[in-house]
C-alpha cells in the first residue's frame, strides 16, 4: 500500500513538475516574441541634408555648405541602408529647394522639411550640417550636435542626448575634435538652446530651432548635426574639401545612428 502512495506521489510530482515547465516556457516564449516584436520594428530615419541653392548655408573659400551637406546625407543613407530594419528618406536629393524656391520663404522651407519627415512617420529627423564662426575666428574647430531641449517633451530630449552621443562619438573616429562651444555644458558637443520669446502649448521656452520645435509639437525628435567648421583650416582641409571626406562623415553618422538603434547589418 505504501508503495502504491509513494508511485501516487512521485506521478502527482511529475505531472506538476511537467505543467509548471509547460508554463514558465509558454511565458518564456511569450517574453520572446514580445522582445523580437520590439527589435524587429522598422525604424523610419529622415536625412535632412541642410539648406540647398535657395536658402544657402555658409560659404568660405572653395567650401559650399548646401553641397557638402548633400554629399554627406547620400553617403550617410549608402551606409545606413546597409543595415536591417532601417529606412531612409532625405528631405531633398538635388541641389535646388523642393520647398518653394524663394529666398524669403526659410521658415517655410524648414516648416515642409518637418511636414515631410511626419508624412513618412519619422521616429528621427536628423538634420547634417556644417558650421562657420561668424567672427570668422579660427580657432573655433570640431562637431557639436543640438539635440532637444528639455521642455514638453523630456523624452525627446532624452532621445536627442544619447543619438547625439552615439554620432559624436563616431565622428572623434574620423579625427574630428568636439567642439567646445559656451552653450555646450562642460565640452560636452551636445547643445540645446531655447527660444527667448517663444512658448510650448504648456508655457515653457520653445527650443530655439524651428526644426526642432516644429517636429517636438509634431511627435518626434530633431537633431541637428554640425560636423565641422569651414572656417578652421585644419577641419576644412582635412574634412570638408573631398568626397572621400564627406564619405567618411558620413558612414561616422550612419554608425552612430546604427549603434543608437542596435541595428544589424544585413
Ligand atoms: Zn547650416
Amino acid at each position: 500500500m505504501k508503495t502504491y502512495f509513494k508511485k501516487i506521489i512521485t506521478i502527482a510530482i511529475c505531472l506538476i513538475t511537467i505543467l509548471s515547465l509547460m508554463a514558465s516556457n509558454t511565458v518564456i516564449s511569450e517574453a520572446k516574441s514580445k522582445s523580437s516584436k520590439k527589435s524587429s520594428k522598422n525604424i523610419v530615419v529622415v536625412l535632412d541634408p541642410g539648406h540647398d541653392t535657395t536658402h544657402m548655408g555658409c560659404h568660405y573659400e572653395n567650401f559650399e555648405e548646401g553641397i557638402a551637406n548633400l554629399y554627406i546625407a547620400y553617403y550617410c543613407k549608402q551606409e545606413l541602408e546597409k543595415y536591417s530594419g532601417v529606412t531612409v528618406y532625405m528631405t531633398r536629393y538635388g541641389f535646388d529647394c523642393p520647398y518653394g524656391a524663394n529666398p524669403d520663404t526659410t521658415s517655410d522651407c524648414l516648416t515642409s522639411r518637418v511636414e515631410y519627415a511626419k508624412s513618412v512617420k519619422a521616429d528621427v529627423l536628423i538634420s547634417l550640417h556644417n558650421d562657420y564662426d561668424p567672427d570668422l575666428d579660427k580657432s573655433q574647430n570640431g562637431a557639436k550636435v543640438i539635440i532637444p531641449n528639455p521642455n514638453y517633451r523630456p523624452d525627446l530630449c532624452i532621445k536627442g542626448h544619447d543619438l547625439g552621443q552615439s554620432i559624436l562619438t563616431q565622428l572623434t573616429t574620423t579625427g574630428l575634435a568636439v567642439n567646445d562651444w559656451k552653450l555646450c555644458p562642460n565640452g560636452t558637443g551636445l547643445v540645446t538652446r531655447d527660444s527667448e520669446g517663444g512658448r510650448y502649448p504648456d508655457g515653457s521656452a520653445k527650443d530655439y530651432y524651428a526644426l526642432i520645435n516644429k517636429s517636438k509639437v509634431s511627435g518626434f525628435a530633431t537633431i541637428i548635426v554640425e560636423h565641422a567648421f569651414c572656417t578652421n583650416d585644419s577641419d576644412r582641409i582635412n574634412h570638408l574639401s573631398t568626397p572621400e571626406q564627406y564619405q567618411q562623415l558620413g558612414i561616422a553618422d550612419a554608425t552612430g545612428i546604427a549603434n543608437y538603434y542596435g541595428l544589424k547589418l544585413k
